[in-house]
């Protein structure tokens, strides 16, 4: 016969009732009786890992496989978010409008240096040095 206190010690060495039993033979579920039944309690080795929160994407609901991200694989590419961030000013008229003036401004912006940049090339110095 195994001596229960002897469970019980190799159970407070080893905080875990598979390899105790291993030592003695026996399983998990009879030295967790052991112990139980000696006060003492083996819930936090019983359930070690704490349940993982799961977490939807804020778009389609299909579950997110990173702790961190909001939205699945499909809804978390560059191409999505810059979609949902466009649909997002654009159910504002405020700032669509805003954003509206802004790229006119850099679209004008553009052509200016492009033409520059014309300017410098027909009477450049790196030409005229070959
Ligand atoms: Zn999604």
């Amino acid at each position: 016969m195994v001596d229960p206190e002897q469970v019980i010690r190799r159970y407070q060495e080893l905080h875990n009732l598979r390899h105790a039993g291993n030592d003695f033979g026996m399983s998990h579920e009879w030295v967790r009786q052991i112990v139980n039944r000696a006060g003492i309690s083996t819930a936090r080795i019983a359930n070690p890992k704490p349940e993982k929160e799961e977490r939807f994407c804020k778009q389609c609901g299909a579950p997110v496989n990173s702790t961190h991200a909001h939205y699945c694989e499909t809804h978390r590419t560059p191409q999505q978010q810059a979609w949902r961030r466009y649909q997002r000013i654009k159910a504002d008229p405020e700032r669509y409008a805003q954003r509206r003036e802004i790229l006119k401004a850099s679209k004008k912006r553009r052509r200016g240096r492009n033409e520059e940049r014309e300017g410098t090339r027909s009477g450049s110095s790196w030409t005229s040095t070959l």
